[in-house]
């Protein structure tokens, strides 16, 4: 689009249509500009794309993005091109003569911004196309694919060190959401690196509400916090098995909400229709396994609910991150139960990993069952554990918002470790349960552990609150499940200790996830009735424009961007400049229309 040797900023404006650079983006911009290579660790959601983008229209020549993700890279291509940045993508789903004419466009010079999955990059066709080329750059999305010890490792990545010299005059940029120090160290080393500089940005998202609570009936809960919170709305909810993905989104869909299944064991196609939907189609609900999710850069996914628990924090961060990416106000929501403590330690034992691997595994669950049980502010925590100190407890977090009660759980905690002592060590939570309120069965009797002086000790206590404490000195050590022996418990940890009264355990009150919650300053303002025709209008809209050209609705405009037209009411083109998101290109193509449609409903109105 002829915009060499533009000012970042006013790219920014123009094209872009925001004012201000957020975070670190300038100096990652300035730095890239500069020819400089960069390494960008933000969150999801944090503005990564923006980093390559502008430098791509700021330098000469074309830059090359390299991404795993090819069902991605059309929906990555038709919003750049929506403004007005001239984009294409070489993968494998092109046919011969469109490859054809894209090489041509690039070695023509005519393209800003090229997409290319990194094994097409590598062949030597394409580096042989690339040598004949001017490069702006190199922008390596998902770099943390080159690491082994990741859960998205690409062997592909591994080739990309050539880049460096084979283009040594190119600045070679890597981009990530994962910021943990070993997968940045092996960033840096596969990609040859060294001379980057380093942009390591906050990990807060300080627009994500964080919630956990005690399972009960768990879609009931699901289907309550869906309809109390984001009726109509995008999400994801996680489950764990295959079976539970398909079960939950049947049970939604039951119920009259969109739900779709995504699964590794869907076929392909399937897969990527529900994706798609997902992302044209405004409120669906995906329900999926952990291989959803990457590089879904829809911005307006107002929850993400978590059915179980995830493996670690990282893996809870990176799901939990594709909420509001937008920054508008989202939601993450987990139900955690006794079951996740059970079920998460045995997949660990039961696993084939190596023992120096299990150990790192049985740590990354004990932080996350920490992260469960916390009394204190969730975001305090989840960002300690990225090495980043939070000074104030946020305010946006359950325990912020609402604290929960503790007791002094120490009587109730040595007649629970008393009674696993006293039946043998090899008995489950369930047993262990029933032993302490006294319900009689053969297997008491056969055991004769209904003789003990345990037997019924905690009749006085409800079912809820024994498993309560139960899952709680499981997920505190007290308790070891022994997977060996049929997931029998152990005494462990400081339990001796606890017994003989030489200290003290302070637990948390469950709290069940029905329960009301208030509205926040941090909520989305709802839509004031007597703005809702316009509002309805404007969706449609962009529903209408969106479907002509076939893509996502927020590749028109984003949510925050009708929020606002809703609150300024521009009637004319030139008022619609200072509405974010509306750069130069979409005000031409569709401030006529918006303006109209505003105009029309200002007269009726009034
Ligand atoms: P990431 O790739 O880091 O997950 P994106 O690049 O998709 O994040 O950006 C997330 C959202 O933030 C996008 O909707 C983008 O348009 C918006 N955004 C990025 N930078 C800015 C900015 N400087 N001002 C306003 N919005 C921005
Ligand atoms: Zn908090």
């Amino acid at each position: 689009m002829g915009l060499a040797c533009r000012e970042p900023l006013s790219v920014l404006q123009d094209v872009f249509g925001y004012d201000a650079f957020r975070g670190r983006q300038a100096e990652i911009i300035d730095s890239v500009c500069a020819g400089r290579d960069a390494l960008v660790l933000m969150p999801t959601g944090g503005g990564k794309s923006l980093c390559y983008q502008i430098p791509a229209l700021v330098r000469p020549g074309v830059a090359i993005v390299v991404s795993p993700l090819i069902a991605l890279m059309s929906d990555q291509v038709a919003a750049l091109r929506q403004l007005g940045v001239r984009a294409a993508y070489l993968n494998s789903t092109l046919d011969g003569p469109t490859q054809a004419r894209i090489e041509r466009d690039t070695r023509d010079g005519t393209l800003d911004v090229l997409y290319v999955a990194p094994e097409r990059l590598m062949q030597p066709r394409t580096l042989d196309l690339l040598h004949g080329c001017e490069l702006s750059l190199f922008a390596i999305d998902e770099a943390h694919c080159v690491s082994q010890w990741g859960h998205d490792f690409r062997p592909e990545y591994r080739q990309l060190a050539a880049l460096a010299d084979q283009f040594p005059q190119v600045p070679r940029l890597a981009l990530t959401a994962t910021a943990d120090l070993p997968t940045r160290a092996e960033i840096v080393e596969r990609l040859r690196l060294e001379a980057a500089d380093t942009f390591l940005h906050s990990f807060d998202r300080p627009n994500i509400r964080y919630r956990v609570a005690e399972r009960g009936k768990a879609r009931e809960q699901l289907l309550d916090f869906i309809d109390r919170e984001h009726e109509g709305q995008a999400g994801i909810v996680y489950c764990l098995s295959r079976r539970k993905v398909e079960e939950t989104a049947d049970w939604l869909n039951a119920r009259g909400r969109t739900a779709l299944a995504y699964h590794a064991g869907l076929p392909a196609q399937l897969r990527d229709h529900h994706q798609s939907r997902f992302l044209r189609e405004e409120g669906v609900i995906v329900c999926a396994t952990v291989a959803f999710g990457m590089g879904i850069d829809k911005p307006d996914v107002r929850f993400v609910a978590h059915l179980d628990l995830p493996a670690s924090i990282e893996a809870y961060y990176q799901e939990t991150g594709r909420a509001g990416r937008d920054g508008q106000p989202a939601d993450a929501w987990m139900l955690y139960g006794l079951n996740d403590v059970i079920q998460r330690r045995r997949m660990i034992e039961q696993g084939n990993a190596p023992d120096e691997r299990k150990a790192v595994e049985r740590g990354k669950l004990d932080a996350m069952l920490a992260y469960c049980e916390l009394a204190s502010c969730r975001r305090i925590h989840l960002l300690g554990y990225f090495g980043e100190t939070l000074q104030q407890a946020c305010g946006n977090c359950d325990t912020c918002l609402n604290p929960p009660d503790t007791w002094d759980a120490t009587r109730a905690a040595r007649m629970a470790l008393s009674a696993v002592y006293r039946t043998g060590q090899r008995f489950g939570a369930g047993y262990v349960v029933d032993h302490l309120r006294g319900v009689e069965s053969e297997r008491a009797s056969s055991t004769g552990h209904d003789k003990l002086s345990t037997f019924g000790i905690g009749q006085a206590v409800d079912i809820g609150k024994w498993r309560s404490l139960m899952r709680q000195l499981i997920a505190l050590g007290y308790l070891q499940v022994d997977h060996e022996r049929f997931g029998g418990l152990r005494l462990a940890g400081d339990s001796k200790a606890l017994i003989k009264g030489e200290c003290t355990l302070e637990l948390r009150v469950d709290r069940s996830a029905r329960r009301g919650r208030s509205r926040l300053k941090k909520d989305l303002p709802p839509i004031e009735i007597e703005d809702e025709p316009l509002w309805e209008a404007l969706r449609t809209l962009r529903t209408e424009l969106a479907r002509e050209q076939d893509v996502p609705p927020y590749v028109i405009f984003h949510d925050a961007t009708l929020r606002e037209m809703l609150a300024r009411r521009p009637t004319t083109t030139a008022e619609l400049e200072h509405v974010p998101g509306v750069g130069q290109k979409k005000r031409d193509a569709y401030g006529r229309v918006f303006v109209d449609t505003i105009s029309r409903y200002q007269t009726h109105g009034g």
